[in-house]
């Protein structure tokens, strides 16, 4: 799965849109500590489903709307849009139309999130299907955080073969048998 470009708006310290061009070999971001590094990392997890606002440093999800400065007021919703390239058609059939897939999250105060995938409203498991299919996703441990490969070392063996898993390309396998499992204790 290959990223193009993310879109940020309102999200965080990004108050006005700001893109973020992925151009095929590395891309770095370069800045002094504290200037919004890390939350376009966050902003990569946030609309690809992450449901935990821990995980985004906040005390509620909403905390990932641009909050103002002595300078500007708050704003009422944030939104990323993910643009991945489909140019190889390599996309499941349902969103196999266009060149560039479009992924968003948008949220608005006392509204929660709603996802779209090109345009069209779906559910936020679709779009973490939709990664988890791709070896990727707001969990996957493609996306390293500061103090991620510390954890690791000492993590349990069962976390770590989360990273064999999804190696082998069978995550998506097992979040659909976790959705089975669920629709089956609820009967
Ligand atoms: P470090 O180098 O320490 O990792 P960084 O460059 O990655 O820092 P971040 O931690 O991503 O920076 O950015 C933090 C900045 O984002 C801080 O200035 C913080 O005030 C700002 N920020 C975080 N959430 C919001 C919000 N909801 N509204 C406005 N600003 C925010």
């Amino acid at each position: 799965m290959k990223f193009n470009r993310l879109r940020l708006s309102g999200f965080k310290s990004f108050v006005d849109p700001t893109d973020l061009i992925i151009e095929p070999g590395l891309t770095g971001v370069v800045g002094p500590n504290g200037c919004g590094k890390s939350n376009l990392l966050e902003a990569m997890r946030w609309v690809m489903g992450e449901n935990s606002f821990k995980n985004m440093r906040g005390s509620g999800m909403e905390d990932v709307i641009f909050a103002g400065t002595s300078g500007r007021p708050a704003r009422n919703h944030a939104e990323v849009v993910l643009y991945i390239d489909n140019g190889d058609r390599s996309a499941p059939a349902a969103y196999n139309d266009c060149d560039v897939i479009e992924v968003s999250r948008k949220i608005e105060r006392e509204q929660g999130s709603t996802y779209r995938i090109n345009g069209r409203e779906v559910r936020a498991r679709d779009v973490q299907l939709l990664f988890a299919d791709a070896s990727t996703g707001a969990h996957s441990p493609a996306l390293v955080r500061q103090g991620q490969i510390a954890q690791l070392i000492s993590s349990k063996p069962i976390n770590r073969r989360r990273i064999l898993e999804e190696a082998a390309g069978i995550t998506g396998l097992y979040t659909r048998r976790h959705e089975a499992e669920l629709r089956l204790k609820a009967a």
